[in-house]
């Protein structure tokens, strides 16, 4: 098989972020609950976003989940204080690839059939999936943006580094989202191949050679297992898509963000 080069490199700068060059955060989302879907069956535990499984309770759901209310280094968390921006400069260019999306029961899936490379502080890891969360899972000071797009990368000795980049709302259609808008699968279970590669960078808004502020720290994965030691690198600046394009993705996503942890000892 072809292996796809993918040359991504995060390269991570120095020096402090002098000024938030980021569009401000929507406002938090208060509305009631968009109903989410029941999760897929088969894999663990039963646990949702809201109600008696919901997020305050996935610790006692399950004896394998108990970090997600012990541990000291969970996510999602509140970015922009303890945790500041800096300026560093991601350089990613992914092979286009086709993938599949998946309709899980808690998310929109897309699972990358050519892996890509990125090459990060900590080595070498594939692209594997990207998923999307609604409103977003990180907040910068306190405010959710309307979506977050979570691209998730494992290396070889199986951790994790995931990319988060937060999605608002702008004036026109976003091309790039738009393939995978028109095509989002509808019910948990569904899966929808997309033959014709997609362009990870287009869709990502890849800025190349432009540093650009982001927020590191180490975290976990934001559903159970909320396993730790994942390295996190979110975004300030969000991708753009119409309000259009945001309903296509929130009538499938329904609420589906963990609210922010606790900081600890991490800054
Ligand atoms: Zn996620």
């Amino acid at each position: 098989m072809r292996r796809a080069v993918l040359a991504a490199t995060l390269v991570l700068a120095a020096g402090p972020l002098a000024a938030q060059g980021h569009a401000a955060p929507a406002a938090n989302h208060t509305g009631p609950s968009a109903g989410h879907p029941s999760p897929a069956a088969g894999h663990g535990a039963h646990w949702t976003y809201e109600g008696p499984s919901g997020p305050g309770a996935w610790a006692r759901l399950d004896p394998a989940w108990s970090v997600c209310a012990a541990g000291h280094e969970q996510s999602p968390i509140d970015l922009g204080g303890a945790v500041a921006a800096h300026r560093a400069r991601i350089e990613e260019h992914f092979s286009p690839t086709p993938f599949v999306l998946f309709h899980n029961g808690h998310t929109v899936q897309a699972a990358l059939e050519r892996p890509s490379d990125l090459v990060a502080e900590g080595g070498h890891f594939n692209a594997v999936q990207f998923h999307f969360h609604h409103p977003s899972e990180h907040t910068v000071g306190g405010k959710a943006y309307p979506a977050e797009l979570h691209l998730v990368h494992k290396n070889a000795k199986g951790e994790l580094a995931v990319l988060g980049i937060f999605i608002t709302v702008g004036p026109e259609d976003n091309a790039a989202f738009e393939r995978l808008a028109a095509r989002l699968p509808r019910a948990e279970g569904d899966s929808i191949r997309v033959g014709e590669p997609i362009d990870l960078a287009a869709l990502l808004g890849d800025h190349p050679g432009e540093a650009e502020p982001i927020y590191t720290y180490h975290g976990s994965l934001t559903t159970p297992p909320c396993s730790e030691g994942v390295k996190w690198t979110v975004r300030a600046r969000p991708i753009v898509v119409s309000l259009a394009q945001l309903q296509k993705l929130v009538a499938v996503l329904g609420e589906s963000a963990r609210p922010v942890q606790p900081v600890y000892a991490r800054h």
